[in-house]
């Protein structure tokens, strides 16, 4: 796998899905030696679970254990530190992972608990807790979701957890995306496995899940939250500590030159468990039939765009996304399912961004 690469898997059996990710990418032979210790850090930001569009699915720890324990290593902790009004083990009872830890025979970690040492972070003077800074290889397991401050929150802002909470409070302190940014050239990025199953629609602490049933793979943390952007409908410059990332050494923002790798396709039907009322009040104006759940979160995204700029009411037309369109004439519609159609975005699935920029200019 190279710097550049995004792999990319859809379905619904979260857990085969992350192994193949994991295979895809070669993890075990970005790894090396057997006897490496492995850290997880999933995000257990707060005690919710993962369908609420907050934390990471135990599913996919479950996938990268059993990938990691098959190929030979056997030296992996799963650690974590919530944010600072949380208690860790109340969260990581929540998301079902002590049935994991007791499975797999795996170790966890409360970070909040770790002593911590001073680094230097270009030009920054940012504690880490000791455990994760001397971790062989670490493997950041975000949830791709909106955040009430920064806007989006990936794999950057999830290495949140592997600083004490004093230096969280601190970062708070400075508004997040500078010491965020900085966090990063000192925290360790080895691989990426993002959870895209149901992050929130803006807010880290979820509750307003967006069903895409995804699972995505990175080396580079930064083209990763460049492409959790594009697909919440953003564009990078919206985010500061992207950009200042970027400009810190810590990665690329260049999707132009990315190399997706899909691993299969969207498959139709949506597996949405929880829709609430701001769902809801998006979907009045999405008419969908065989929806891949890939391409409904990315339009529910751009819906969202455009409701905070005023642009959804009474009289806008709906949006027609889904395989049932194939072959079939309409008005308005998006994905290359609705090819036929007046007006029509391609793409299998289009990406939020593409999305807003085309209704904008269409609806
Ligand atoms: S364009 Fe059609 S097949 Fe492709 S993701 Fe969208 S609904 Fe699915």
């Amino acid at each position: 796998m190279n710097k550049n690469d995004i792999i990319v898997i859809h379905g619904t059996d979260y857990k085969e899905m992350a192994k193949k990710v994991m295979e895809a990418a070669d993890v075990a032979g970005r790894i090396g030696d057997r006897s490496t210790s492995i850290g997880l850090k999933p995000n257990l930001v707060t005690s919710s679970t993962p369908e609420s569009g907050a934390t990471t699915h135990a599913e996919l720890l479950c996938g990268a254990i059993e990938y990691l324990q098959e190929h030979g290593f056997q030296d992996i902790t799963i650690m974590e530190g919530s944010w600072v009004g949380e208690i860790t083990p109340n969260a990581f009872r929540t998301a079902g992972y002590d049935q994991v830890i007791r499975k797999y025979g795996v170790p966890f970690y409360d970070l909040q608990k770790d002593s911590w040492t001073e680094y230097d972070a270009r030009g920054m003077k940012i504690k880490l807790c000791d455990k994760a800074a001397g971790i062989g290889f670490m493997i950041n397991m975000p949830v791709l979701k909106g955040h009430c401050q920064t806007i989006v929150t990936c794999a950057l802002k999830n290495n949140k957890g592997v600083i004490p909470n004093q230096e969280k409070r601190r970062f708070h302190t400075l508004g997040l995306h500078k010491p965020i940014a900085h966090l990063n050239t000192i925290a360790k990025n080895d691989f990426i496995l993002v959870d895209n199953i149901c992050g929130d629609l803006d807010f880290e602490e979820g509750g307003n899940p967006v069903q895409m049933d995804r699972v995505l793979g990175f080396l580079d943390p930064v083209l990763c939250d460049t492409f959790v952007c594009e697909s919440m409908g953003y564009e990078k410059d919206d985010i500061e500590y992207i950009v200042l990332a970027e400009k810190l050494g810590v990665g690329s923002t260049d999707l132009e030159h990315a190399n997706i790798i899909y691993l299969n396709e969207p498959v139709a039907g949506r597996s949405m468990k929880k829709r609430t009322r701001r769902v809801e009040a998006l979907e009045r104006y999405i008419e969908a039939d065989d929806a891949c759940s890939a391409c409904y979160g990315s339009l529910i995204y751009a819906m969202d765009r455009l409701n905070d700029r005023g642009m959804l009411g009474r009289g806008t037309k709906k949006v027609c996304i889904g395989q049932g369109f194939r072959g079939k004439t309409g008005d308005i519609g998006v994905g290359a399912c609705t090819s036929c159609f007046k007006k029509t975005l391609g793409g299998c699935p289009p990406k939020a961004k593409d999305m807003l920029e085309f209704l904008e200019k269409n609806l």
